[in-house]
């Protein structure tokens, strides 16, 4: 990259919270000459989640869906802070947000204080557990890189200690019930991996356990994947059961104990599900982060979901804030291609209120210089265009899941309509859709090699 120009007192500066998919695709369509722009998140990387259920059995290795935000932020005409810490606060009327560094070593400053003139706030959402007892203290989740590596250390402990000399019969099925609750795609996808990872590795080094490895998918509403035409619902269940995971609908967990889950099933009778391994994935609710924000504005923020933003992702009820992607409370579903559009739509806006600034600033000198009526009446109408920024628009491109065995399943808007497609030819248009939108060469070559890895050396049994 070139020489970046400076940090500039005069401009105004920007404060971006998240480098997940809302903010990353904000920093990489911004052009920041005209503000000066300051990253905090607690994770110095983006993290390419629809890859990550990949992860969680070794077909992808947790580094090739990473990418630092200093690889994105060196490109950017202006020089860019970039802090890894985590936003406790954020003050809408001082326009303050303050942090800390919660990371295992730590300066003698270990928290601060910093100033915006305007805020993108897109900190994403935590793990929704209804408040069920059990779940926080039992459970895996499935949504940052560290989940799923410890799911895949996880996987093979319950393994090796089914494997454990002199365990009773009925002791090493608890500890080969991998449960999933949750059948939303990251629940689904999760367990078509297990399901990969099971055929055709744990098949070779644990021939006389696999048999007994039982996968067992729990969802509270009559199908799987809601958000999915009925025939792929369909095709998924019936992808599931030739797969042997087991499905049980209509089944909503009450509480997680240490080694079994108790769930209600649909003639509201009380079940018992042993488990070795359960991985929870129920959706997302707002961060303590989020909800303190709300609780400083409550007169216009008072959704149970995310935050309320009018159709520019203005935040309801602040001067300068934009609130983007999963902490958002809106129409559209949380997903990475929401996030990522409201991202590149928010660096457009900020375009115009740049071009703005300056064409009335230019305005001025004319008015003062003497300038003809015409320039200035065409300075003016600049300024009215500039002023005229367009609402948010959704463009839906259509849902992916793999669902494992090499098949995945799609949902496309077409001029008239929807194409669902899925199987085989599926999957591997979900591989090039995938591996087209990481974000730069080097995940695209590391994730590829990765898949050939898999194919040809197959998966490491290792628990590291
Ligand atoms: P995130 O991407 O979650 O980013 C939030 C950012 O905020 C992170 O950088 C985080 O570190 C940071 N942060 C958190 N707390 C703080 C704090 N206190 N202060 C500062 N920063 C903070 N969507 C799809 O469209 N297609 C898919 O195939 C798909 N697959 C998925 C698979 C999985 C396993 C998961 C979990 C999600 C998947 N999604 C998918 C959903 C998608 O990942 C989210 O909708 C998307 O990440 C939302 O983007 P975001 O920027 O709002 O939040
Ligand atoms: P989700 O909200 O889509 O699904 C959660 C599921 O858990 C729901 O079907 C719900 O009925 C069920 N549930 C809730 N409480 C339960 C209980 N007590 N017992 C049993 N079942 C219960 O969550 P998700 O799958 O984590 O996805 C979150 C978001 O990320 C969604 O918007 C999703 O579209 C997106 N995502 C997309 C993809 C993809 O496109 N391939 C992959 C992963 C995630």
């Amino acid at each position: 990259p070139g020489e970046q120009l400076p940090h500039d007192p005069t401009l105004p500066t920007v404060v971006v919270l998240g480098n997940g998919w809302a903010s990353t695709a904000f920093l990489k369509e911004l052009d920041n000459q005209g503000y000066n722009v300051v990253v905090i998140s607690p994770r110095n990387y983006f993290l390419f989640t629809p890859l990550l259920p990949s992860v969680t059995v070794g077909t992808l290795a947790a580094r090739s869906i990473l990418e630092p935000t200093r690889f994105l932020t060196r490109h950017m005409k202006r020089k860019t802070e970039v802090y890894e810490g985590e936003v406790y606060e954020v003050d809408p009327h001082k326009k303050t947000v303050r942090f800390v560094d919660n990371s295992e070593i730590k300066g003698e400053v270990s928290g601060t204080e910093i100033a915006y003139d305007y805020l993108v706030y897109a900190v994403g959402a935590e793990n929704q557990t209804f408040g069920i007892k059990g779940v926080k203290e039992h459970a895996c989740f499935l949504k940052e890189v560290w989940d799923a590596e410890k799911i895949r250390s996880r996987i093979m402990d319950s393994i090796e200690s089914a494997n454990f000399a002199g365990q009773t019969q009925e002791e090493i099925d608890r500890l080969l019930s991998f449960v999933v609750v949750g059948g939303g795609p990251t629940g689904v996808e999760y367990a078509g991996e297990l399901h990969d990872f099971l055929m055709e590795d744990l098949n070779n080094w644990y021939p006389e356990l696999t048999d007994r490895i039982k996968i067992t998918l729990i969802e509270a509403l009559p199908n799987v994947l809601p958000m999915f035409s009925k025939q792929l619902i369909d095709y998924t269940m019936s992808t599931f059961k030739e797969n042997k995971i087991d499905i049980k609908t209509k089944t909503m967990v009450k509480e997680v104990q240490e080694k079994k889950i108790i769930a209600q099933n649909e003639n509201k009778e009380l079940v018992e599900y042993p488990y070795g391994l359960l991985v929870w994935a129920t959706g997302n609710t707002a961060r303590p982060v989020t909800r303190d924000l709300m609780n400083r504005i409550p007169e216009s923020q008072n959704s149970r979901r995310g935050l309320l933003v009018d159709e520019h992702m203005r935040l309801v009820g602040a001067d300068g804030v934009f609130a983007l992607g999963d902490c958002t409370a809106t129409n559209y579903a949380p997903t990475a291609q929401v996030a990522a559009q409201q991202g590149r739509y928010l660096a457009r806006v900020f375009q115009k209120l740049h071009k703005k600034e300056q064409l009335l600033h230019e305005l001025e000198t004319a008015k003062q210089g003497g300038a003809e009526p015409a320039k200035l009446d065409s300075l003016a109408n600049a300024v009215i265009r500039a002023s005229n920024i367009a609402p948010f628009n959704y463009s839906h491109q259509g849902s992916l899941a793999y669902i494992g065995s090499d098949k995945a399943i799609a949902d496309l808007p077409m001029m008239q309509g929807n194409l669902a497609a899925a199987g085989f030819a599926t999957y591997y248009f979900w591989r090039s859709a995938y591996i087209s939108q990481l974000f730069s060469l080097r995940n695209r070559v590391l994730v590829g090699a990765d898949w050939l890895k898999t194919k040809v050396l197959g998966r490491d049994v290792s628990r590291a």
